[in-house]
């Protein structure tokens, strides 16, 4: 392994058990169902969970699950023989979701989004049918910002990907190990590493044209200032309710009233126009 991998090596696998430890993301003997769709960021996961796995003497243990979505020109001959010399237990399912979107989704619009609940409900069944409580996808930081300022401006809501979450049928927990790390970094890694790489492009789907336009927007902002990405993950973190507008979480109302005062006391003002219309 040449410096340059090392370096990169070492900066990854920091940020990756500082989320570890932050979130709380791994427990002594869990098993860790680790999801590599082939990519850069889940192959640099996986092979840094392995890493992390022999630092700490096998306290727990990984498994690998890749999804074939039958699209054309899938091969993962090379996958497998990546998987074997890393000696780590891996599973590759074929299920057929390509034919589905391509049936449902109208030619020129992107596929992902149906492609992506398909490919999550394959795996949450995996999951549950093999006992796997514990499941890493590969997000990083970036992937992280970028869902926050595209939730800002297109859906309204200050939310974005957490590092760890509880499924709505509390059977699994999702855990983000690279929340922290910085796509440059694993870009870099990935092609040092040679990783055999199957594109996610095999579909043919174009990008969702925001999320490319957030994404450069975002670029073009940290050549002026490195700091914004990381100021925007750090925003993540540290949340002000009471510098917000959500009554929910800050209450506004009862700002400032006596104890004796009642809220009946609160001028009632007339609605002139449709909320909607704010
Ligand atoms: S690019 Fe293709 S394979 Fe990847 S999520 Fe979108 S539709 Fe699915």
């Amino acid at each position: 392994m040449s410096n340059k991998c090392d370096a990169i090596e070492k900066k990854l696998l920091h940020y990756m058990q500082k989320a570890i430890r932050d979130f709380g993301m791994v427990q002594k003997n869990d098993r860790i169902m680790v999801c590599l769709s082939g990519g850069k960021d889940s192959y640099t996961m996986l092979y840094l969970l392995n890493k992390m796995r022999k630092m700490s003497r096998h306290q727990f243990d990984i498994f690998s699950f890749t999804l074939d979505q039958a699209q054309p020109g899938w091969n993962d001959t090379a996958m497998r023989a990546w998987m074997e010399d890393q000696k780590i237990p891996y599973e590759i399912l074929k299920r057929d979701t390509y034919s589905i979107v391509k049936e449902k989704i109208p030619e020129g619009k992107t596929y992902c989004s149906l492609c992506s609940r398909l490919r999550r409900g394959n795996i949450y069944t995996y999951a549950e049918e093999h006992e796997f409580r514990t499941i890493a996808l590969g997000h990083h930081r970036d992937d992280m910002i970028n869902t926050l300022l595209m939730s800002i401006l297109y859906s309204g809501q200050i939310k974005s990907m957490p590092p760890k979450l509880l499924t709505d049928n509390q059977k699994h927990i999702v855990i983000r190990p690279l929340t922290y790390c910085q796509e440059a970094d694993i870009t870099e890694f990935a092609k040092l590493m040679e990783f055999p790489i199957i594109p996610c492009t095999l579909c043919g789907s174009q990008e969702n044209l925001m999320r490319v336009r957030v994404k450069k927007l975002i670029a073009e902002l940290a050549k002026e200032n490195p700091k914004v990405p990381s100021n925007m993950l750090h925003a993540l973190s540290s949340i002000q309710p009471s510098q917000l507008m959500d009554s929910k979480l800050w209450d506004f109302k009862n700002l400032g009233r006596e104890p004796h005062q009642s809220l009946a006391e609160i001028i009632d003002v007339p609605c002139l126009l449709d909320d909607a219309e704010i």
